[in-house]
């Protein structure tokens, strides 16, 4: 059986990162890490949350074709660096967490990748998550509020939509998407 490239996407806040962690503690599974040019935040590691760089040395990256995908939002890089996932793929199905624009374009050039939209039960519920996690500031929430809406309006083109309502019932979920279509391979 071939690994899968198995995409999540969904708004920020929606418990995407939390999905990823349960599903990181089963057997089978490997993590993206991500280039980005955002500053870390609290306690997120170089090399474990992200690899932190600089738009010069993105922009280079992407000039030698260095990235599955990347996308540009809230005024920084984002990219899935091509080598990392290559060489996760020979060990394990790998979990890309990546916004919409970067997991069409990895769909474009991997059809056989898994696109799985993870939404919330309701835009209230988000906003509530959001303000909880306080990360962010007002405006920064309100931006990634209105954001929310244009990622939800590409849950057509994805694969599967799953509801985070509950996280046990969302992650059982998932995981019986991915055995499903593991059996297909
Ligand atoms: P955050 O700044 O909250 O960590 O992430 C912001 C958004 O960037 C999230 O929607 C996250 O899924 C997305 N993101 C993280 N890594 C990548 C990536 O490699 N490529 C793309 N296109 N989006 C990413």
């Amino acid at each position: 059986m071939r690994n899968l490239l198995i995409v999540l996407s969904g708004p920020s806040g929606v418990g995407k990162g939390t999905i990823v962690k349960k599903l990181l503690q089963k057997d089978g599974y490997a993590l993206s890490v991500s280039c980005t040019t955002r500053a870390p935040r609290e306690g997120e590691q170089n090399g474990v949350s992200y690899f932190f760089t600089d738009r010069q040395s993105f922009e280079n990256l992407i000039k030698q074709g260095g990235f599955l995908e990347y996308s540009e939002h809230f005024g920084n890089y984002y990219g899935t660096p091509k080598a990392f996932v290559e060489s996760k793929l020979k060990e394990a199905d790998v979990l890309l967490e990546i916004e919409v624009d970067g997991a069409l374009q990895v769909k474009a050039a991997h059809p056989e990748a898994i696109l799985i939209m993870v939404a919330p039960p309701s835009e209230k519920e988000l906003r509530d998550r959001l303000e909880k996690r306080g990360t962010e500031s007002e405006e920064k929430i309100a931006e990634r509020l209105k954001r929310t809406e244009y990622e939800l309006s590409k849950k057509d083109l994805y694969d599967y939509t799953v509801i985070n309502d509950d996280l046990i019932t969302a992650v059982a979920e998932i995981e019986n998407i991915i055995k499903q279509e593991k059996v297909k391979n």
